[in-house]
């Protein structure tokens, strides 16, 4: 690349630094141009470009990434550090084009409102609230618990292939008829991942490709857990960024649908959090209510815990930190601790005029 681009290119950094400060400062201009505006746009010629491919395209561009830099690493050390002020402009300009692009395409989501305010409910709630809505959590999961098996203590199999998980996660997505989120769901573009094993280990359960707009699930999780997070990976998809907005969506449309496998996914998917936050405010009340479970809900829990415990190691610790920061590099001030925030939204929801509908 010619050097004066280089320059261009590394003096636009600190001016997307500042762009990004301003629209911090202004979320409803980024909800209103960006989220419901150019993302829509941008986010359908993404789709129309790599929906159709049948393996995540995406993938193989991070593995160019890769590549890349590593490449660019090995020339710097073989070169003797040579020429270095080049190379240092050829990094901060490589950086400066990926975080324009990561922007541009799906990341200044992460600067829209938040959704309690688009959605008009408020983030409080007190103690007897949450119990509340736990015990009625915990009813609803025994009730579709015990339809989907033959007796209380066994867990819930997913006899699906992948495949039909998926199928059945689009369907929801497409037959939502939920007003106030109106979610605009129109291409599937959906795919395994080509690092799910690195994922396993790593501790996670999927991603989005900010680049390609392709979401990708980890395969090797267990099948419980495939619906709830092959559509908290579309929730992102869709242009909710934060995890915790993500996680909400997925529990809506997966509680909400017909499908009582989905539902059984994503009511003890939601009950997971409330029970969690619960535990924080009051440990034997928390405790009190699991008893009231069935025991093969705790199998499905277990069969999960279990899962990422044959994967555990160093990289897992590793990941925590790295996905820490860049959470609260990307204004989710909380990091990992966000992630029980989707209790807030739940309560309030579901008491201000909503109930799970079934
Ligand atoms: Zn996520």
């Amino acid at each position: 690349m010619k050097k004066v681009t280089l320059k261009l290119l590394a003096l636009f950094f600190p001016i997307q630094l500042l762009f990004i400060y301003i629209l911090k400062q202004n979320p409803t201009w980024v909800e209103t141009y960006y989220s419901n505006g150019f993302f829509l746009f941008i986010s359908q010629l993404q789709h129309y470009l790599t929906s159709w491919i049948p393996f995540s395209f995406g993938d193989l561009f991070y593995s160019a990434l890769v590549i890349i830099i590593l490449f660019w690493v090995y020339n710097t050390f073989r070169s003797r550090f040579r020429k270095i002020w080049t190379r240092f402009l050829e990094a901060v300009a490589f950086l400066s084009l990926i975080y324009f692009l990561f922007h541009l395409f799906w990341g200044f989501n992460y600067y829209r409102l938040p959704l309690h305010q688009t959605l008009g409910i408020s983030i409080d709630y007190t103690k007897e609230e949450l119990h509340e809505f736990t015990c009625d959590l915990i009813q609803k999961t025994n009730t579709v618990h015990s339809d989907l098996v033959s007796h209380d203590s066994l867990k819930v199999n997913y006899e699906f292939t992948q495949n039909q998980l998926q199928q059945l996660v689009f369907e929801a997505y497409r037959h939502s008829e939920n007003e106030d989120l109106q979610i605009p769901y129109r291409v599937e573009n959906l795919k395994k991942s080509l690092f799910s094993l690195p994922l396993s280990y790593a501790g996670f359960s999927g991603y989005v490709n900010p680049f390609t707009n392709e979401a990708q699930y980890n395969y090797k999780i267990p099948k419980y857990k495939l619906p709830t997070t092959m559509a908290h990976e579309i929730g992102h998809q869709l242009g909710f960024s934060k995890e915790n907005e993500a996680n909400f969506i997925a529990s809506i449309i997966t509680m909400e649908d017909e499908n009582q496998f989905l539902r059984y996914s994503g009511l003890t998917f939601a009950l997971k959090y409330s029970l969690n936050d619960m535990y924080r405010k009051d440990p034997l009340l928390s405790e009190a209510l699991i008893a009231e479970l069935n025991s093969g809900v705790l199998e499905n829990y277990k069969e999960v815990q279990e899962f990422w415990q044959a994967y555990t190691g160093p990289l897992e610790l590793v990941m925590e930190t790295i996905y820490g920061n860049y959470l609260k590099v990307n204004n989710q001030p909380q990091g990992m601790d966000s992630y029980n925030y989707v209790v807030a939204l739940l309560v309030n929801y579901y008491q201000q005029e909503h109930i799970i509908n079934y």
